[in-house]
């Protein structure tokens, strides 16, 4: 997964379901393996296509969660009811299932260690997956690189990756680098989001 992203032409390629991660009540991860991923950079994201048995296709772009690093593509998905492919996903997907997808594209919006920093990252509701690649990126290569997120959801449950975010806050504090990843929160979700803040430092004293 960690190969260079050079440009070449995009092609569909068959993707499968390997596992399916619940991250909120309207939010799932998808984790796909692919035969011939190229490798990304934290940032970017893919086109899924899905096909219905009558030929039917339906095609929206899904920014990439994981790092590149990683060993698999996790795309994590928004569920909006009345929306065509996202309740796919929520309802339908299956462990085992093919999809198709293209990628990775997009080179503006991208992070790379060598880039450097600080960063900052603001993002709402699903917005945050693009940002997530990049912090999963930043704490596989050991980086220090200061990162702010500020991070808009509705509710402390609509928050995409809550654990992990106070895992990396907490492994950031712990190597005593408290003004490394910094994370900001709308003003309705932050007391309970310092609370899990505190009781996983407190932990991390233990
Ligand atoms: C670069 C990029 C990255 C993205 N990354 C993510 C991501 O990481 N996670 C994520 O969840 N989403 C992401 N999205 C959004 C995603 O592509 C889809 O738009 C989203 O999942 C909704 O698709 P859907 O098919 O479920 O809904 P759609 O069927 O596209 O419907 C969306 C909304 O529009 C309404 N609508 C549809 N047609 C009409 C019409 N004719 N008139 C009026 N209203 C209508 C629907 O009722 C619904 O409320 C990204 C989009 C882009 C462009």
């Amino acid at each position: 997964m960690a190969r260079a992203a050079l440009p070449r032409r995009l092609s569909w390629q068959a993707a499968e379901v390997v596992e399916l991660v619940d991250e909120t009540a309207g939010a799932r991860s998808i984790v796909l393996d692919l035969d011939d991923w190229p490798g990304h950079r934290a940032g970017q994201h893919v086109d899924v296509r899905l096909t219905a048995e009558d030929g039917y296709q339906a095609q929206r772009s899904y920014s990439i969660a994981s790092a590149p690093e990683d060993g698999h593509l996790v795309l994590t998905v928004e569920r909006l009811e009345d929306g065509e492919v996202s309740p796919f996903f929520h309802n339908v997907a299956e462990v085992g299932d093919e999809i198709e997808l293209r990628g990775p594209i997009g080179g503006h919006f991208v992070w790379s260690i060598e880039d450097g920093g600080p960063i900052l990252l603001i993002g709402g509701g699903s917005g945050v997956v693009p940002l997530i690649s990049m912090l999963r990126h930043r704490a596989a290569e050991g980086s220090n690189t200061p990162m702010a997120l500020i991070y808009s959801a509705r509710t402390e449950d609509e928050l995409i990756y809550r654990d992990e975010l106070v895992a990396m806050y907490v492994e950031d504090w712990i190597a005593g680098d408290q003004k490394c990843i910094r994370l900001i929160l709308r003003q309705r979700c932050k007391r309970s989001f310092d609370s899990l803040l505190i009781t996983g430092l407190q932990q991390a004293k233990l």
